[in-house]
């Protein structure tokens, strides 16, 4: 790592350049401790915040002892200043490391052995370089320089043992943000390809000054590369957001979206599930892990879900027998050269939307005062319901029902009495209705049933259920008063009495009317439709 007690003869220096120097150092502990408060006041929106915080107060602490040492100062001041730097050097570090550890999984938390370890050594390092004589094992010599305000300083073996230990800390990080710039996109990967940069902006220039100390005439100038990494960390948080939707928010809101996610590798293996994906897979899938990430998809996923994927997506509604219904929709998942890293299966709980949709389709083909089929409904089911009597040549029974004078129900007891009564005979009929029966409300007043099945026997039967049920109805509509409608009914039976769907209703209709004129409450069945009269051969009388 850096060498700040490095001080060699001063080949540079002296002076104004000593000012300027120590202006800059100035400069870099300023930026970074703006960024350091910027960063720990986010701290609660993302975990990289605090990991940056300290990265940057490290970074501002290393620059500000770097100030007082630009020019002369006592053999004490200067082991203070020393001491000082090795905090910010370790500190700086150790922050970028597990910012390193967070941008590449939200969800860590450093295990404590691994605390253990990251504070151990630094520990360990500036206690010894703090006691005497142990503090031979970090600083062996520090020397006066005649004339310059540098000492001559001798590393002990300890310090080039830290040296390591910090770079292959940072050598760890840096490898962890390539991989997460390499597999990030958007915001994201410009997120993380400017905290790379900055990092090795500052890493660079502590390697230039300790590989060769006589470089800036033994002096460590690593501070000032500190500069330029909190300019572009700057830029990163005011220009990319960096402190607004860090890495961590994309992955946090993954976690806490509503809908159930899951990954999966080009492999079939679930790679990733949020929360309600997890809780989904509990409720629905009892008997697997709690921790489904590492399981083959297929023990839980379809293979419509898992399989090919024209387009690179696939968008299906999936009911289960339970009623949950789940509109569900797979991306396949490629890298920026196209190959092929899996898939993203989406499912969206659509039950309410499901039922709500059934309902409305419900009740577009009901009546809303009875409850019955309406008209619009009847035309279409009636059609298919002859289209199958036609495949197996049976026949089909027709019944038009009236109410007998329903005027007068209005007349004498209000609309809203009417209402009732047509409730109520709407109620007969529904009941006499049988499996594969069509009973609806064609009219005002007026119903009709398709019974398929029934022959002309079999349909005056049925018609007579229905009108007697019908008559003995007794609604009672005010206190006192009830109303005992009837009703007309005239039956045909297709293909007898008419040869389609018109036919028979016109042949019903006439045989309606027919019971209307015979004195209504009656049932009428239609007469076969009239044979054309044959013509009489004409004679021709003899002459
Ligand atoms: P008929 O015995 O010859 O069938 O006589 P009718 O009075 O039943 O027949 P008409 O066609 O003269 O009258 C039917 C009445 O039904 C007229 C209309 O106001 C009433 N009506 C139609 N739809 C409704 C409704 O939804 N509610 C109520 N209360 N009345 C209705
Ligand atoms: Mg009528
Ligand atoms: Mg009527």
């Amino acid at each position: 790592m850096s060498d700040p007690f490095l001080r060699g003869p001063s080949g540079i220096g002296g002076g104004a350049v000593d000012e300027v120097l120590a202006l800059a150092f100035a400069t870099s502990a300023l930026l970074n401790a703006v960024l350091a408060v910027l960063a720990w006041r986010r701290r609660s929106a993302t975990p990289a915040a605090t990991a940056l915080a300290t990265a940057f107060a490290s970074l501002a602490l290393w620059s500000a002892t770097g100030v007082p040492l630009n020019f002369p100062v006592s053999p004490p001041v200067h082991a203070a200043l020393t001491y000082g730097s090795f905090v910010g050097i370790l500190g700086s570090v150790v922050s970028l490391y597990l910012l390193s550890r967070v941008v590449a999984d939200p969800h860590y938390r450093p295990p404590r052995g691994q605390v253990v370890h990251l504070a151990v050594v630094p520990l360990l390092v500036l206690a010894v370089a703090a006691t005497d004589p142990w503090h031979h094992l970090v600083l062996t010599r520090v020397t006066p320089i005649p004339q310059a305000p540098w000492f001559e300083v001798r590393w002990g073996p300890l310090f080039w043992v830290h040296t390591l230990w910090c770079y292959a800390l940072l050598t760890s990080a840096f490898a962890r943000l390539l991989h997460a710039w390499w597999r990030g996109s958007g915001p994201v990967r410009r997120q993380v390809g400017l905290l790379l940069l900055a990092g090795l902006v500052c890493t660079a220039g502590n390697v230039v000054v300790i590989s060769d100390p006589e470089v800036f005439s033994g002096r460590d100038l690593t501070p000032l590369s500190f500069t330029l990494t909190a300019l572009i960390d700057a830029y990163a948080v005011l220009r990319v957001g960096l402190l607004r939707v860090v890495p961590i928010a994309r992955a946090a809101v993954l976690e806490n979206v509503r809908d159930a996610i899951v990954v999966v590798d080009a492999g079939g293996t679930v790679v990733d599930v949020n929360a309600a994906g997890r809780a989904y897979l509990r409720t629905r899938y009892p008997d697997l892990p709690v921790d489904p990430v590492g399981l083959p998809a297929a023990r839980f996923l379809t293979a419509r879900a898992l399989g090919d994927l024209p387009g690179g997506y696939l968008s299906y509604e999936l009911e289960h027998a339970s009623g949950l219904h789940l509109d569900v929709q797979v991306t396949a998942l490629r890298d920026r050269r196209g190959r092929d890293l899996g898939r993203v299966v989406v499912g969206r709980d659509v039950t309410e939307v499901a039922q709500l949709r059934a309902q409305l389709a419900e009740e577009a083909v009901r009546d809303p005062l009875t409850g019955l089929h309406n008209r619009r409904h009847f035309d279409t089911a009636a059609a298919q319901l002859l289209r199958c009597a036609a495949a197996t040549g049976d026949p089909v029974g027709v019944l038009a029902v009236d109410i007998d004078h329903f005027k007068r129900v209005n007349d004498t007891h209000g609309h809203a009495v009417g209402d009732l009564v047509l409730v109520e005979v709407a109620r007969v009929l529904a009941a006499a209705e049988r499996r594969g029966d069509l009973v609806a409300r064609t009219g005002g007043e007026e119903f009709v049933l398709l019974l398929p099945g029934a022959d002309e026997e079999a349909l005056a039967v049925r018609a007579e259920q229905v009108r007697a049920a019908c008559a003995a109805l007794d609604v009672p509509v005010a206190a006192g008063t009830r109303v005992r409608p009837t009703v007309s009914v005239g039956c045909a039976v297709l293909p007898h009495h008419g040869a389609d769907l018109t036919g028979v209703l016109a042949a019903a209709d006439r045989a309606l009317y027919a019971a209307k004129a015979g004195g209504r409450d009656r049932v009428v069945v239609a007469t076969a439709p009239p044979t054309a009269p044959v013509e009489e051969p004409r004679t021709t009388p003899a002459p």
